[in-house]
């Protein structure tokens, strides 16, 4: 009996406080979630993952660290859907929005399988202790695991942690500054990627030079290969 009565409550409940579209704020139907389908099909996706080996994001990192494949899943543009969306996931505790996002990804890398069919191991960018306590989770984490989860890939929290900043970045140049970010990396479970091919997913690639950084002390530890995957990326 309980089984009829749930979804017709749970349709109820919709019905009095329908969720709103993120992008539009129309009420979703009880199928939609977090965009409405127009929303969803206008997400200015890069089909990345179509071409990852003619890409111009991977000279981030050419001569700094092997990356073995690349992408990002949309393209973020000031006062845009990905905007609101990355700042919603970021700041707003919008965390399920950013697993579901993640997982409709997934979905899409599957089909093209060939580029994360060698994948052993994802993880998220690891955001430091106090970080973490303030904002109280890690959005990298989020995407990763819907990322993971779609793809039927092992997500992990406990390899790669972030260690405190040591000293003040304000008066430093940026050499420095680089050289104080490449030191707050650290593998804490060498066994579990001893020659694996690790995923490190973060919610917006910009410099590169945190995801860099991860991969670099990912490659130290004995890691087979990395490949990297965010969220969103800046616009054409
Ligand atoms: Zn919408």
């Amino acid at each position: 009996m309980f089984r009829f009565i749930r979804p017709t409550l749970n349709e109820f409940i919709d019905l009095l406080f329908p969720q709103l579209c993120f992008g539009c704020d129309k009420p979703l139907e009880f199928s939609e979630k977090v965009l409405c389908t127009p929303c969803r099909i206008n997400l200015p996706e890069t089909g990345h993952h179509c071409e990852p080996y003619d890409q111009n994001l991977l000279n981030k990192f050419a001569g700094k660290v092997p990356i073995q494949f690349l992408a990002s899943y949309l393209y973020f543009n000031k006062g845009g859907i990905v905007q609101k969306l990355i700042h919603g996931i970021k700041y707003k505790g919008y965390k399920e929005a950013a697993k579901e996002i993640a997982s409709w990804y997934g979905h899409q890398l599957k089909l093209e399988n060939r580029f994360v069919k060698d994948i052993d191991v994802i993880l998220g960018v690891p955001l430091h202790k106090s970080r973490l306590q303030q904002r109280g989770y890690n959005q990298a984490d989020w995407i990763a695991d819907g990322l993971a989860e779609s793809l039927g890939i092992p997500f992990r929290t406990d390899v790669l942690i972030r260690q405190q900043f040591k000293a003040s970045q304000t008066h430093k140049n940026r050499l420095e500054r680089w050289e104080n970010v490449k030191t707050v990396f650290a593998v804490v479970d060498k066994e579990s990627i001893k020659g694996k091919h690790v995923l490190v997913v973060d919610d917006v690639l910009t410099t590169g030079a945190t995801l860099e950084a991860c991969a670099q002390e990912l490659l130290k530890a004995g890691c087979g290969a990395v490949s990297v995957i965010t969220l969103a990326v800046a616009g054409k």
